[in-house]
């Protein structure tokens, strides 16, 4: 007969004490004060509660932190209910220690709140979530969690300090998120961090993407075509502002003039894809054939994608579109 390990005699021991503590519950509740049931059940719900997080067992988990982030890496890109987290991590406060592996040791944990902020802001992303979460009908709810990615972001703890020091500032929601993606520029930052920058009021994923149509921040997300990047993940490409006449283009016009130049500098022909150090074409904008103040639509027609370097040229008046092709002059 296999010997029984002694973890699950353990538990067998464990369960066995749960099971005389209710017993002796249920005589006290044939008595009829109150504060002596309640009492009767204090040692029942301690004894559980020791049980679950008995659970999640390995070498380097001393915590019940280490145990919830245990659990999380066990099953990545899976929704898990917080009442899972309570039981593994075996404490009241759970909920703050996931907040703290979330901003202070870079684990990217998404909240059903957050993720469901996320696509309310951009719905076309919500068949890759449902894809993720095998889940049909995307329905979150606020109190679940899933772990984005199971590499750790070490710089997270840095960006903590930035995050508290402008959260504590005076002023709007859309400048305080600018001025973080600001700090971070070509970092990728998570909607988690710019939801809690802004204290929690859902209104960052819109004021986040107003940076990018209304404002011209080189704002990028996966929907932008930066499929490198994460459901949820953001990233201030360039610390520059798109000149005025090449602003206010409305997300999903921004996006099928990418695709249809097929994400090159339509006069270079540079993509994400030769990105390099000691080159200086950065990132993809788009330029207005005809200015939009001069009347030029936010449509696909007036639309032509430009590396940062083009689009420079075209504004400083060397390089020109002739209706079919640009030319330098
Ligand atoms: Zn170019
Ligand atoms: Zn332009």
């Amino acid at each position: 007969m296999a010997r029984r390990s002694r973890a699950a005699e353990n538990q067998q021991t464990q369960v066995i004490e749960i099971k005389q503590l209710l017993d002796t519950f249920l005589e006290r509740v044939k008595k009829d004060d109150l504060r002596e049931q309640v009492r009767s059940l204090v040692p029942a719900v301690h004894a559980l509660r020791d049980l679950g997080s008995g659970l999640v067992k390995g070498e380097d988990v001393r915590s019940a932190r280490d145990r919830m982030l245990a659990y999380l890496l066990k099953y990545p890109k899976t929704l898990i209910d917080g009442d899972e987290l309570m039981v593994v991590s075996g404490i009241g406060e759970w909920a703050r220690r996931v907040r703290e592996l979330r901003v202070q040791y870079g684990w990217t944990i998404y909240t059903g709140a957050t993720l469901t902020e996320v696509v309310e802001d951009a719905p076309e992303i919500v068949d890759e979530l449902e894809a993720m979460l095998r889940m049909k009908d995307f329905h979150l709810r606020p109190d679940q969690y899933v772990l984005m990615n199971v590499n750790q972001d070490r710089e997270a703890a840095l960006r903590w300090n930035q995050l508290n020091a402008i959260r504590k500032k005076p002023g709007g929601v859309k400048a305080k998120l600018l001025e973080y993606l600001r700090l971070n520029v070509g970092h990728v930052v998570t909607g988690e961090e710019l939801r809690y920058l802004a204290k929690d009021n859902k209104e960052w994923a819109r004021r986040t993407r107003e940076l990018r149509t209304e404002d011209g921040w080189p704002v990028v997300t996966r929907m932008q075509g930066r499929s490198d990047l994460s459901v949820g993940a953001y990233l201030l490409e360039e610390d520059r502002q798109a000149e005025v006449h090449d602003r206010n283009i409305p997300d999903p016009v921004r996006v099928k003039a990418l695709k249809r130049d097929k994400f090159c500098c339509t006069y270079c022909g540079w993509s994400r894809n030769n990105l390099n150090p000691d080159d200086p074409r950065k990132f993809l904008e788009l330029h207005h054939l005809v200015d939009h103040v001069k009347g030029g639509a936010n449509e696909l027609d007036n639309l032509k994608t430009l590396c940062n370097v083009h689009h420079d040229q075209v504004h400083a008046g060397g390089l020109v579109w002739n209706g079919d092709e640009w030319y330098e002059i």
